[in-house]
């Protein structure tokens, strides 16, 4: 685990929104829609392309996480945006979700 890596350490010492089984969600510093929240795994992987890189069932985790995260916060309705890489927008190399509800800026209405 890269010691320098931003979201190893919110991961071990950030303010969670919700925490379970080797997930965390944490508000988004900059949020970009009513809620928005980001879903981190305590596994580093730089980029969503190596999910291979997580066993199975460990995928299938991170996805129920963010779903159940989504229902916590009273979303029904929302968006989960991963940005792979610098062209698609990725600024922090360690594996994340976005959970976006209400009006986003900057996506497609
Ligand atoms: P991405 O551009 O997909 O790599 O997303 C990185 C996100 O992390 C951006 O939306 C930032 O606003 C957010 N961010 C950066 N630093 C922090 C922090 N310390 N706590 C919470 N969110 C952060
Ligand atoms: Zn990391």
């Amino acid at each position: 685990m890269p010691s320098e890596c931003l979201f190893c350490r919110l991961y071990r010492e950030g303010d969670h929104v919700r925490s379970a089984g080797g997930f965390v969600a944490v508000k988004d510093i900059n949020p970009r829609a009513e809620t928005h929240l980001l879903v981190i795994p305590e596994r580093h992987i730089e980029t969503f392309r190596d999910i291979r890189e997580f066993p199975a069932e460990e995928a299938q985790q991170m996805l129920e996480f963010i779903a159940d995260t989504a229902r916590e916060v009273g979303l029904e309705d929302y968006r989960v945006v991963v940005n792979v890489g610098p062209g698609g927008g990725q600024t922090i190399f360690h594996l994340h979700w976005h959970v976006l509800g209400g009006k986003v800026q900057g996506l497609p209405e």
